[in-house]
């Protein structure tokens, strides 16, 4: 993925984040595999400020992987996350709708 292009995919990327964080206790190098799976190569100086501003947003919270002394930072969503996400999947549902339309409604009056 070319630089100038990361900024139009980084809401995706963040949905992709917090979707796994849903599901299972998250971290970086975990995450940086399942993104490169979805075709996003994205580097830790990309990656873990991500993660930290989820943080920040209270989105994601660190959680303990139970092994203690580990250096290895998990993340779980938060309820505010679930309820971003569930607000974000309804405007991706929206926007893919509109994708997939034959008949883009015009925005723009011509004479
Ligand atoms: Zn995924």
């Amino acid at each position: 993925m070319a630089r100038r292009d990361q900024e139009l995919f980084h809401g995706l990327i963040r949905m992709h984040v917090l979707l796994h964080a849903a599901r299972e206790p998250i971290f970086g190098l975990a995450m940086k595999h399942e993104l490169a799976h979805h075709g996003y190569r994205i580097g830790p100086g990309t990656l873990y400020p991500l993660l930290h501003g989820l943080e920040r947003a209270g989105l994601l919270k660190p959680v303990s992987d139970g092994e203690g002394g580990r250096a290895r930072r998990f993340y779980r969503i938060t309820p505010r996350g679930r309820k971003a996400l569930l607000a974000a999947r309804a405007k991706v549902d929206e926007l893919h709708h509109e994708l997939h339309e034959a008949h883009l409604r015009r925005i723009v009056r011509t004479r």
